[in-house]
């Protein structure tokens, strides 16, 4: 039976990653809805390719354009916020795919697990804001979460069929991003293209900021809590400039699985949706022989303070990640517009 998929973000970098894989599965995945912020012209196109049932442009004023340019197809077309949280309860949905950017996937992802259906999150801000809350309702109402981030996708794969067995830490890894052994003196001259310029793993513009500033291996680190209901002093982050070992799990026993593969987010946006299958894919492979040294250093906790920042603020709990997500949030956007230095 095919799964029937509602995209929240489908033109951002994970949602056109997405729509691709499930292009190329066709028997398995229907298309149920896409949503866009603001990019009326992709949306368009990408409704054009895929005829969903359903096409949300969240800005009002290019509602008429993105009806316009589709009122020859048989698609609903909605726009405004309260659309997102609609289109994540038709009944007929099987996993609604929360890729939007920073705080604005809270509430939609919120309104799907009410309604009962499994999330597929690349979203991780959901998590650092309101794990807690996040957490009790996947209970309540008996979800499943299947993580997107590559590294959370890799701690997912390494505990199947582990539910028995104790987890006495996990490794994340960190590339270590486009500044790793550079000091402060350097950071302080570099500029959002200088920090968009990632070693090895193709994503959207705020997550490889957060990448570069190890913000994002701080906020993976309460998403993981979250996620695989863990203690502050079970995570340890470790650099890993190949970014071939996406996540280790170490068991009570002292041994270690680790997940590998070529750095590729559609790796685990595939695994997420195809979940607990593995879909046949013509993906490049890794081979031994081009890595002949996977190496693993400590992160600099000088020069990269966020990634401490984030640790102290998962040890205090509360609100203290939903406010160190909004700061975060904040200079990420002062950042892109030259008012702050990195
Ligand atoms: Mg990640």
């Amino acid at each position: 039976m095919r799964k029937r998929i509602v995209i929240l973000g489908s033109t951002g970098s994970i949602g056109t990653q997405a729509l691709e894989v499930i292009q190329k599965h066709p028997d398995s995945f229907d298309i149920e809805t896409i949503t866009a912020y603001n990019n009326a012209e992709l949306l368009i196109q990408q409704a054009y390719k895929f005829v969903p049932e359903n096409v949300v442009i969240v800005n009002k004023e290019k509602y008429n354009f993105v009806k316009e340019a589709l009122s020859k197809l048989p698609i609903k077309v909605h726009s405004g916020e309260e659309s997102l949280s609609q289109v994540v309860k038709s009944p007929s949905a099987d996993i609604i795919l929360s890729a939007m950017v920073g705080y604005s996937g809270l509430l939609p992802t919120i309104n799907a697990i009410k309604a009962g259906k499994t999330i597929a999150l690349a979203n991780k801000e959901t998590l650092v804001i309101a794990g807690e809350l996040i957490r009790a309702l996947t209970k309540e109402f008996n979800v499943k979460i299947y993580p997107i981030d590559s590294e959370h996708s890799a701690i997912f794969q390494c505990l199947e069929g582990e539910s028995q067995n104790t987890v006495e830490k996990i490794y994340l890894t960190a590339s270590g991003g486009p500044f790793r052994g550079k000091d402060l003196k350097y950071i302080k001259n570099i500029k959002p293209k200088d920090a968009l310029n990632h070693p090895n793993w193709c994503m959207g513009n705020k997550v490889t900021i957060d990448s570069a500033s190890l913000m994002n291996k701080g906020l993976e680190a309460i998403e993981a809590k979250w996620l695989f209901n863990l203690l502050p002093e079970q995570i340890e982050v470790i650099v890993h400039p190949q970014s071939i070992i996406h996540s280790i799990v170490q068991f009570q026993d002292g041994s270690m699985k680790a997940q590998m593969s070529l750095p590729d987010m559609r790796l685990p946006i595939l695994y997420a949706l195809s979940y607990p299958l593995r879909l046949k894919t013509d993906f490049p492979r890794f081979s031994f022989l081009n890595y002949p040294q996977l190496t693993f250093e400590k992160p600099d906790l000088e020069v990269f303070r966020n990634l401490s920042l984030a640790f102290n603020v998962m040890r205090q709990g509360g609100n203290m990640p939903c406010a160190l997500n909004a700061s975060n949030e904040v200079a990420v956007n002062a950042f892109f517009a030259n008012v702050l230095i990195f």
